[in-house]
């Protein structure tokens, strides 16, 4: 196993996930095998209980694990599949220790940072990237390990003093060390290199050594400032790599593969290079010839909730050559002219009150307008919710999550007398079986599949029969639980209780919004 460590400087949000998922890319297209591990230094057992807000999406694992929405990423770039034992976080660590120092495994040492903690590190980071197998059976060859967080904060320092061991464990070949730091540009456009060298030596300090260092500007670094940043922080020259802002993030292997990231990497790791397959490349740079414009009715202002449905809708608009420019609407401040010249609505999955009317009033305009529109998780429940209220005549009809009236949406039995909030949602995949009629089965090409969920409340059992007679029919189940749902005499009303969006990869786009993207381009023709 050989490791490719990740680390951050000067600042967050400089897109050292992205940078990371696209070194894997680069070394999967070389031939490789690669898995990863995003380390996130916060005292949370994983991203479940955390605002979205604040750290973007929650993505969800195969296994049920809430994650970091970087692993989200991985999964996109790599095009695998990860586990709950891919994210580690302080709270996983401190957690297990401190259970096995109850049941007297230490036995009777003093348990510290150094080796205690910083052993279980290592353990996890190597149990997740042996243990990896991708759908054919390969073991990894090469595993990415991303520290969250900025090096120089209190919250990484056990994890960087485990890589520092882990550098020491396995040497130059088998251990390399990406930097991700800021180029900032001054009033001349000159890219300052200070806030780099900093970051270099907080680096040193913990008795690591970059590798290869990735700038990330507004511009591309010269050969000039390559030569100082090498000069100061005893990397090659060329192992100074330029990451200018790319217009899309799947471009970014590209960029990088143009500036010599693949030739350094393979030869630090001691590595030859296999034969290279660069379909990725021509699967992510598919010209678009349409344009759809669809509305998604949002109750967080902020993009990265949301992203693996950006994505998702990416993927699918690529493999029909179709753009789809996202309008993002606040649930609780749009107007129904905000809805009149967009494709297609979607609605995507949340909890609480917050927006949920704006929601619905969208569903019934789509439902009424023909618009297209696709409902994810709250979404789907939402569109039951309105169907309730406007076709059945229930016109209190709601969600037991969100109040009294008719509990159309409830919750599932299992969930009764649920105390802890953390990890205990009907989490991950599960298996959903569709009518071989629908335009689901047709799109998946199948009528066994499984998807991936996050949710507490199902569709009431007591109503199920009321709605099909009235004409919404439910075309997913598993076993007594509705999965998706589909109206009739409608361009494409689709909505499910899964989350297909994080299966959705650029080279396998997820079948209901293929669906979707479809019927919007369709619909606008007409
Ligand atoms: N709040 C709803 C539930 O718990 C929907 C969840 C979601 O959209 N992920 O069932």
């Amino acid at each position: 196993m050989k490791y490719v460590v990740v680390t951050g400087g000067v600042m967050s949000g400089l897109g050292k996930g992205i940078t990371a998922a696209s070194i894997g890319r680069i070394l999967i297209n070389r031939g490789y095998h690669v898995t990863s591990v995003k380390i996130d230094p916060y005292l949370n057992i994983d991203a479940g209980l955390m605002n979205p807000a604040q750290h973007g999406e929650v993505f969800v694992l195969k296994d049920g694990g809430e994650a970091d929405l970087d692993l989200g990423n991985y999964e996109r770039f790599l095009d695998i599949e990860l586990s709950s034992d891919h994210n580690l976080t302080t709270g996983k660590i401190y957690s297990s220790v401190i259970s096995k120092e109850r049941h007297g495994d230490y036995l009777g040492a003093t348990v510290q940072i150094i080796p205690h903690i910083t052993d279980e590190i290592k353990d996890r980071i190597k149990h997740a990237a042996e243990s990896w197998v991708d759908k054919h059976g390969n073991h990894a060859e090469i595993c990415i390990v991303e520290v969250g967080g900025t090096v120089g904060d209190i919250e990484s320092m056990p994890f960087l003093e485990a890589v520092r061991q882990m550098h020491w464990e396995y040497g130059n070949g088998d251990f390399a060390l990406v930097h991700v730091t800021l180029l900032p540009a001054d009033n001349m456009g000159d890219l300052k290199t200070k806030p780099t060298q900093h970051s270099i030596k907080a680096l040193r300090e913990l008795g690591l050594e970059a590798d290869i260092i990735v700038g990330r500007s507004s511009l591309s670094i010269s050969e000039a400032t390559k030569r100082k940043i090498s000069a100061f922080c005893d990397v090659d020259a060329h192992a100074v790599i330029s990451a200018r802002t790319a217009p899309d993030i799947y471009l970014v292997p590209l960029e990088l593969e143009k500036e010599g990231m693949a030739e350094v990497l393979l030869n630090l790791l001691h590595l030859e290079p296999r034969k290279p397959d660069n379909s990725w490349y021509s699967i992510v740079s598919r010209e678009y010839k349409h344009r759809v414009i669809v509305a998604i009715i949002t109750k967080y202002g902020v993009e990265d909730v949301y992203i693996s449905i950006k994505e998702a809708l990416k993927h699918a608009g690529r493999s029909i050559e179709t753009e789809v420019v996202i309008k993002w609407l606040d649930a609780e401040t749009y107007t129904k002219e905000d809805l009149a010249d967009v494709d297609g609505i979607l609605i995507p999955g949340g909890f609480g009150n917050r927006g949920i009317e704006g929601m619905i009033s969208a569903i019934e305009y789509a439902r009424e307008n023909k618009k297209p529109l696709l409902g994810l998780c709250l979404g789907f429940q939402l569109c039951v919710i309105e169907f309730m209220r406007h076709v059945v005549g229930y016109k209190d009809a709601t969600s037991e999550e969100l109040g009294a009236g008719t509990h159309a949406i409830a919750l599932l039995p299992e969930q009764e007398g649920v105390k802890d909030l953390g990890g205990t949602m009907r989490l991950g995949n599960y298996a959903v079986t569709l009518d071989p009629k629908s335009c689901l089965a047709g799109l998946y090409g199948s009528t066994e599949i499984v998807e991936r969920h996050r949710h507490r409340y199902e569709v009431n059992p007591a109503y199920i029969d009321e709605i099909e007679s009235k004409g919404l029919k439910f075309v997913g189940r598993n076993g007594r639980r509705m999965e998706a749902l589909e109206l009739g005499n409608h361009p494409y009303f689709v909505a499910t209780q899964f989350h297909p969006e994080f299966r959705s990869r650029p080279s396998r786009p997820s079948a209901p919004f293929i669906g979707f993207v479809k019927a919007c381009r369709d619909n606008q023709r007409k």
